[in-house]
């Protein structure tokens, strides 16, 4: 087995580093915190299209869709060197919903939109869950009726986060109220603009912003239906694989933080990197980032191989975001109360960068599905434990 990256993917990794440091400024940096790293503030769109114009936002992409042909390994780094950096480093239109078009679309619709979001000029958001339907996403109800040349939609969704800020959304309704659950269910790509779609603020424990989202007789047209019609909960499965396939370099740089805080933190005459616990705690949080490195690539590994990770994608989310957890408990234990407080503060280590992590590893167990239903997954169609 060989793990090492190729001369030409660290080459193009040194490049993004470079450009990274020349070109991301405070006041991107601080939109981007602001908007919990998700894609679409005004300065992180004007950052991105220079970023994507390399064809670094969908590297594995073909050209004529504006990547450059690479490796699902170089995605994989760059997408890893993006979440370390603190740019905008989550995308529904590059890395959920792009995938998806390139492989059900039809050409018109890859036309109108695979290039657009190659180059950053579009963002997307997902509109799956609603009151009733979360885990049970089988349970959806948002209805659109075919009226002939358009369908209307009517109702709500929750938790879409990136809808003050995107500019359409992949939205997941319900066609044929008679068929099947799944059966029934189509994706349609919605422009945020069309009248009558309300979209109201929902705030999350880490103070960061989602969405509800309500749709009163909305119009939308046949041609924003993505491939057939009530086939659509197959398109978000895959979707939902892309997603959960989790960067986990964010975490990195915390851990390294910590690290950093432990060797210069002087308590009883010595530093705290002294203390027997302290390394104990460290050297174990060091394993286990080493081992999803290895989970996160092999994913790249799968990809590479022709075929979309399922399961595998839950097992690396769900050790991802549990070690994100175990970071920021750690992180909480060595930095005792300075670690509670909050941006701002001045005895705020790191900016208060403790305090804001720990309550995000809450968030990230339950996004993109939780912990428990991955580990469904897992039991399911990784270990082939019956459907319960
Ligand atoms: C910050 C944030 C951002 C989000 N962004 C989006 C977004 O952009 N678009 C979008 O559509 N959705 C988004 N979501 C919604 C997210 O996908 C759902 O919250 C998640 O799938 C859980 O659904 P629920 O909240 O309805 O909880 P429930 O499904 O009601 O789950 C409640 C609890 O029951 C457990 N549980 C449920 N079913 C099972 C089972 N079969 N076996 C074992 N345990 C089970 C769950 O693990 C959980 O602990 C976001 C959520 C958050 C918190």
């Amino acid at each position: 087995m060989d793990f090492a990256f190729t001369d030409e993917e660290n080459r193009i990794i040194s490049e993004i580093r470079e450009f990274i440091e020349k070109e991301s400024t405070p006041e991107m940096l601080e939109e981007t915190h602001k908007l919990e790293r998700i894609y679409g503030g005004k300065l992180g769109r004007e950052f991105i299209k220079k970023f994507a114009s390399n064809g670094w936002l969908c590297p594995s992409w073909p050209e004529e869709y504006g990547g450059i042909n690479s490796s699902a390994m170089l995605t994989y780094m760059i997408k890893n060197e993006m979440a370390y950096s603190g740019i905008p480093a989550l995308f529904v239109g590059a890395h959920m919903a792009g995938p998806t078009i390139m492989e059900f679309a039809d050409e018109k619709m890859k036309e109108k939109f695979l290039l657009p979001i190659a180059k950053g000029d579009l963002e997307f958001s997902l509109g799956y869950s609603e009151p009733g339907a979360g885990s049970d996403l089988l349970s959806l109800e948002m209805r659109a009726e075919d009226k002939g040349g358009h369908y209307l939609v009517n109702g709500q969704k929750t938790f879409n986060t990136h809808a003050h800020v995107a500019d359409y959304h992949w939205l997941a309704v319900r066609t044929d109220p008679d068929a099947a659950k799944h059966k029934g269910i189509s994706i349609l790509i919605v422009d945020f603009k069309t009248p009558g779609i309300t979209i109201r603020p929902m705030i999350t424990i880490v103070g960061s912003r989602t969405n509800e989202v309500y749709y009163d007789n909305v119009k939308v047209s046949k041609d924003c239906l993505v491939g057939e019609e009530n086939k659509g909960f197959n398109y978000i499965m895959e979707a939902l694989d892309y997603e959960r396939m989790f960067p986990f370099a964010h975490y990195r740089k915390v851990f390294e933080n910590i690290v950093e805080y432990a060797k210069e933190k002087i308590v009883h005459g010595e530093p705290l990197s002294k203390k027997p616990l302290v390394r104990q705690k460290l050297a174990q949080l060091e394993i286990e980032l080493e081992a999803s490195e290895l989970l996160y690539y092999n994913l790249a590994h799968v990809l590479d191989n022709g075929k979309v990770p399922n399961y595998q994608a839950s097992m690396e989310k769900t050790f991802v975001c549990e070690l994100d957890q175990k970071i920021s408990a750690v992180g909480m234990e060595i930095m005792g109360q300075y670690g509670q407080l909050s941006k701002g503060s001045k005895w705020a280590p790191f900016d208060g960068e403790m305090e804001y992590y720990y309550k995000w590893s809450i968030v990230e167990t339950i996004y993109g599905g939780t912990t428990e239903v991955q580990k469904n997954i897992m039991a399911q169609r990784g270990l082939g434990l019956p459907r319960v």
